[in-house]
């Protein structure tokens, strides 16, 4: 109704458009695979757990539909800090307003983690699509058959779809199925838009990939980046961002012998954030102590982690 008040025959009355949840456990390659439908970057990747913190919309846009990917942080049971419960709300949310889920896995890699999602899903009763991530590795690709038959007997999924997201491998099939299980609804979003974050958001996001790309251990998990400034100035684009960690301590691995950690991180940084930008780019980098951030409400909500994304 809505539709024809706004733009009247804009679209076709068959024009689909819904929400689609990439869920599964950490780790899986849930947002390699929402930049490789994309084929644009828009969610950070690295080999380290937790890498994603936000609910994020990757949208496709086609001349039958609107497909919006929601990426969210893995579904996970280990760890009660604020911000494991920050990014399980996050998850949790984004499986409740989901059209379609599609449930990540790893090729021969299933786990009690893996179970317990299916679990959910299945209560939750929306159309369930089972992508196997990762088949590159395994070698013979027959190895794959007798998980991929007993994994299609647990539960009435659309298909399972065994794929390689860093390969682009199998995955031009997978908006098709999708798409005849989405509502009948004009799109949601401008049909050139990709995300729903803004430039900063991603800028924030890239430098914090690149930290916890070079960091090791522990300290990704404490680290979180605010852009203070970004703005053009005769031509060029002016960043400037904090890098907050939890302790002293942190702030030395950071910064590294003579900068020189932090120099390559800033470099990395700006590289990938002038392509964004498609421009030149200033970025400076500050390294501050917050401390226990990642563990209090008040700090997870002043740093840009809101409730529900
Ligand atoms: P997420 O936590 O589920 O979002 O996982 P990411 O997308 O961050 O990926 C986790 C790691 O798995 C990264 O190092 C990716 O490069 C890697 N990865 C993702 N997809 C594939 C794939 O199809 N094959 C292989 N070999 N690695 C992958
Ligand atoms: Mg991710």
């Amino acid at each position: 109704m809505e539709i024809q008040e706004q733009a009247p025959g804009a679209f076709p009355s068959d024009f689909r458009c819904g929400f689609v949840a990439i869920v599964g456990r950490p780790n899986v390659g849930k947002s390699t695979l929402l930049n490789a439908l994309l084929e644009r970057k828009v969610s950070i990747v690295s080999p380290k757990p937790q890498t994603t913190r936000h609910r994020i919309l990757g949208i496709l846009n086609r001349a039958d539909a609107q497909i919006v990917f929601v990426d969210t942080p893995g579904l996970h049971g280990a760890g009660q800090r604020a911000m494991n419960r920050h990014m399980n709300r996050a998850a949790v949310a984004s499986l409740n307003d989901a059209d379609v889920n599609v449930f990540v896995i790893e090729a021969m890699a299933w786990t009690a983690e893996d179970e317990r999602v299916l679990e959910q899903l299945v209560k939750r009763g929306q159309p369930i699509m089972l992508v196997m991530n990762k088949v590159d590795k395994i070698r013979p690709k027959e190895r794959l058959l007798p998980l991929l038959e007993e994994l299609s007997r647990r539960a009435p999924f659309i298909e399972v779809i065994p794929t390689s997201a860093t390969k682009r491998d199998n995955l031009s099939r997978l908006p098709d199925l999708i798409v005849g299980h989405l509502p009948l609804s004009p799109p949601h979003f401008p049909p050139h838009q990709i995300t729903d974050r803004s430039e900063q958001f991603h800028i924030a996001e890239i430098i914090r990939e690149k930290l916890t790309l070079r960091l090791h251990q522990e300290l990704p998990y404490g680290v979180t980046v605010e852009i203070e400034r970004f703005v053009q100035e005769e031509g060029r684009w002016m960043v400037n961002a904090i890098i907050w960690v939890e302790r002293r301590g942190q702030k030395a691995i950071v910064i590294g012998q003579g900068g020189l950690q932090l120099k390559e991180i800033g470099r990395a940084a700006r590289l990938e954030i002038a392509q964004l930008c498609n421009g030149s780019v200033h970025l400076e980098l500050w390294v501050k102590v917050k401390e226990n951030w990642s563990d209090s409400e008040a700090a997870l909500r002043q740093l840009g982690y809101d409730s529900l994304d």
